[in-house]
């Protein structure tokens, strides 16, 4: 058989072009029946391929996301960092330990896709800028495939803003002057939305500034998460 495609040399005949193009046929008619069959799948199989900024991604295009149609939570953050491209785990991570513990999760209950969808704003890793901080999610992401995502987690009943990038896009007009007045204001977005910081090392000292967070937010996250992930 290599000694066929070998041989063949790069015109091929017309007899072997259309068996190929049969053959090509036949095989994205089988994608075709898969992504009828589990539409979630074959859109992920789809954003997987992605490729739409590949010129500009330092790694090389990764994109790091998980859903399923059943999931009742959606969380949605910026973009993996260096940890995260490399394991493909989203929040795999000391952020994700700290979004965790604010949302009393443990791993495995986090990670359970049939519960939580996790969907940031930019699917691989963006590179770093001039002082070595993370850049922000590329732009292209969220446009391309958020609302095809969404449509197809039809039970989604709430979805954490993680972060302002998170915030602006879901948010608009809605979203307040700064990350503090917008999560300050988190009664007001509920029950769909529910913006929160970002679970960085730096939001540390945003939280000791700010400790309404963990003596409202907090408390009210948990019990929102909890009621979601273990009602029918
Ligand atoms: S960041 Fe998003 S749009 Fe860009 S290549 Fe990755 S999946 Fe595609």
């Amino acid at each position: 058989m290599t000694t066929a495609v070998l041989g063949r040399g790069k015109a091929g005949t017309a007899a072997e072009k259309t068996k190929e193009s049969m053959s090509d046929r036949v095989l994205s008619g089988h994608a075709v029946t898969a992504a009828a069959r589990d539409p979630l799948a074959g859109l992920l199989a789809e954003v997987r391929a992605c490729r739409a900024c590949e010129a500009v991604l330092p790694l090389g295009p990764r994109p790091v996301l998980r859903a399923a149609a059943a999931a009742r939570l959606l969380i949605v953050g910026q973009a993996p960092g260096t940890r995260v491209h490399h394991t493909g785990v989203p929040w795999d991570d000391p952020s994700g330990d700290r979004l965790r513990a604010w949302l009393d999760l443990d791993r495995d209950a986090f990670y359970d896709t049939a519960r939580v969808a996790i969907v940031p704003m930019g699917f691989c890793y963006p590179g770093r800028d001039k002082s070595g901080g993370d850049l922000p999610p590329r732009q292209e992401c969220a446009p391309l495939w958020h609302a095809r995502l969404r449509a197809l987690l039809p039970r989604i009943e709430l979805t954490l803003l993680v972060g302002r990038y998170a915030q602006a896009y879901y948010l608009g007009k809605r979203a307040r002057a700064s990350l503090a007045e917008t999560v300050g204001a988190w009664r007001g977005y509920l029950p769909e939305h529910l913006p929160l910081p970002h679970p960085s090392w730096r939001t540390r000292a945003w939280v000791k500034r700010n400790p309404w967070f963990e003596a409202e937010v907090v408390p009210a996250l948990r019990a929102e998460v909890h009621r979601l992930l273990t009602t029918p």
